[in-house]
């Protein structure tokens, strides 16, 4: 029969690069594609012994919960915010499943048919699927390695009045980079300058590998706590299948998006945020982090020697978080090159879906993090049989 679905469904993407990647998940193919963290390092037995205090605590955890999210958990999160100069109260944090569940929400709440959204180039994949889905019109800001350019976002705030500015200032997905100082602050106070929210993504902003730099939240900034969204989650830090990531901002925005989750969800899952509580109570989170700090470092220079070596690519060493963002300087098919890679035994993703203009097909994106050092050799010696000379 003809199903016939929603007009707004047209606007739903599934990308080309899916079925070759899917290809990546049988046989001995390395994959460097997926944004995975690594399983050698997930705290299993602190997980397991999180989920046993959670049933020994009663039925509490089995029964519905509140919207919200578990409101013990709301403050550890409180705390935690607070280290980082982010001061919120539990009323203000909302609980969500994953940080994409956070964008989805607001999302959902701003966005009507081609209201429009700012947003670096390249950026998060599956954020711009999620806008293009609300039927927002999706318009790129220029920047460099620094972050936007504030002229150009001001340009563009005034002849586009844009409803939000989505962006990942804290090594960002998929380019690995980091926002300058300067760039944040003039991006905060353009933002308030013409009363525009901010909504900032940071996934990986706890993966820092330099202890002495520090990189201040848009959040943080943003002292008044008006203008700025802010979104986390402990998929990168403790593990993804526990889907809780978390939103804090403003009191008002926060309330619609819990509304709007009540007719998604009613609540995200109160046996994993309670395990969650429990593990972030007992278990010394901040260690486990230094630890990833420190091997994921080594995974990156792994990585970077062998990129070095490549003759024909450029590429900015990451700071932080899980990838490597790669260049060819010569006018390269990277989508088309990717089959031959997975011949080879090998996957990347192709860099062209991340670009809202202009996809620059020369591009593509490596995870650092998910292989061991043993086999990001291996996965690189074969990527360099592939691309060492079409490079050249
Ligand atoms: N934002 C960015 C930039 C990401 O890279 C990811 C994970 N790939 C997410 C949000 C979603 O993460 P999660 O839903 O697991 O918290």
């Amino acid at each position: 029969m003809n199903y016939h679905f929603a007009d707004r469904t047209r606007n739903f993407t599934s990308s080309a690069v899916r079925d070759i990647l899917a290809v990546t998940q049988q046989g001995n193919v390395i994959s460097f594609a997926g944004g995975l963290p690594s399983e050698e390092f997930f705290p299993v037995e602190q997980v397991r012994l999180a989920y046993e205090k959670v049933f020994a605590s009663g039925t509490g955890a089995l029964q519905y919960g509140v919207t919200e999210g578990f409101l013990p958990l709301r403050g550890l999160l409180q705390e935690r915010m607070k280290t980082k100069g982010i001061h919120s109260d539990p009323e203000a944090i909302m609980m969500t499943t994953g940080s994409q569940q956070a964008i989805d929400l607001f999302s959902k709440i701003m966005l009507s048919p081609n209201d429009i959204v700012l947003t670096e180039d390249p950026t998060y994949l599956a954020a711009l699927q999620v806008f293009k889905a609300y039927e927002g019109q999706v318009y790129s800001v220029q920047g460099d390695e620094y972050g936007m350019d504030p002229q150009d976002l001001e340009h563009k705030i005034q002849t586009l009045k844009p409803k939000f500015i989505y962006v990942v200032p804290t090594f960002s997905n998929p380019e690995g980079k980091v926002w300058s100082l300067e760039r944040r602050t003039a991006l905060v106070e353009l933002a308030k300058k013409y009363n525009v929210l901010v909504f900032e993504d940071d996934p990986y902003g706890e993966i820092q590998f330099d202890e002495g730099e520090t990189y201040p939240s848009l959040a943080s900034l943003d002292q008044e706590r008006t203008h700025v969204l802010y979104t986390s989650t402990f998929s990168k830090t403790v593990v993804p299948a526990l889907r809780c990531g978390w939103i804090t901002g403003p009191k008002e925005v926060i309330g619609m998006m819990a509304q709007a989750k009540q007719s998604s969800d009613l609540h995200s899952s109160s046996i994993d945020q309670q395990a969650l509580y429990f593990l972030m109570r007992d278990f010394d989170l901040n260690s486990h982090i230094a630890l990833l700090r420190r091997e994921y470092y080594q995974r990156m220079i792994v990585m970077r020697d062998y990129l070095n070596n490549l003759e024909g690519f450029s590429f900015t060493e990451p700071k932080g978080g899980m990838f490597f963002w790669v260049k060819a300087d010569k006018q390269l098919d990277m989508t088309g090159l990717l089959p031959e890679a997975v011949r080879h035994g090998v996957a990347y993703v192709p860099g062209a879906p991340f670009y809202v203009a202009n996809p620059q097909e020369n591009t593509f994106r490596l995870n650092f993090t998910h292989s061991t050092p043993d086999k990001l050799k291996l996965g690189m010696m074969r990527l360099s049989e592939v691309l060492g000379n079409v490079g050249k």
